[in-house]
């Protein structure tokens, strides 16, 4: 990552856009004071951010910060599977509590109470659930802004891949259904980004052209 960054601050090209570009492409309303400074604070935590990492539309973040978005992230995917989880063998126990023979056992030793606290042990999951989904949300959409500009391949490159070929299914100039491509409108040397509007589907041949 840093390599990668410092490799392309010695292109030329790529001088030329960080320096003028950045703040009118950036979609946030931080930028609105002055265009061609760039910005100071971190797009993640907005505390000041002299010089970490940047990405190719100018925009700062912490690497601490990404690293804990990311992880943060993973952490509550992690969490809602294993709460699913959970979920689906408190339910099976429910139906397994409810069968003939538990049914008959049950009218001498009772499990109403038991049923009553697996269906509120369910409900707390399904709580935990909800507010991990919210968090988690909220994350991706972070980091889907950071990825748009994230000046090597963006770690969800071939999640954007899937979708762009999910929408294109032929060759924009040719209709050719075979060997395609994702290919950038705009070259990322000269300042496009990985957003999916900046993609589209050539077919092998085209895309040499
Ligand atoms: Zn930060
Ligand atoms: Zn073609």
């Amino acid at each position: 990552m840093k390599t990668a960054v410092q490799k392309k601050t010695d292109d030329d090209t790529y001088k030329t856009h960080t320096d003028y570009s950045e703040a009118p492409r950036h979609d946030g309303a931080q930028s609105a004071a002055s265009p061609r400074r760039v910005e100071r604070h971190c797009v993640i935590c907005n505390g000041g951010c002299d010089d970490d990492e940047r990405l190719s539309n100018g925009t700062l973040y912490h690497r601490d910060c990404y690293r804990n978005l990311a992880r943060d992230t993973y952490n509550r995917s992690y969490l809602i599977k294993v709460y699913r989880g959970e979920i689906a063998a408190l339910k099976e126990q429910i139906e397994r509590s409810q069968s003939i023979f538990h049914t008959i056992k049950n009218i001498f030793f009772g499990n109403g109470y038991n049923v009553h606290r697996l269906t509120a042990r369910i409900e707390v999951l399904q709580g935990l659930i909800q507010e991990n989904a919210k968090e988690r949300y909220h994350n991706i959409s972070l980091l889907k802004k950071l990825y748009d500009f994230w000046p090597t391949t963006p770690p969800d490159w071939s999640f954007r891949k899937k979708a762009v070929l999910a929408m294109q299914t032929v060759c924009r100039r040719c209709g050719s259904q075979r060997h395609l491509v994702v290919v950038y409108k705009i070259p990322l040397s000269e300042g496009g980004s990985h957003r999916i509007d900046n993609l589209e589907v050539l077919c092998k041949p085209c895309s040499r052209k």
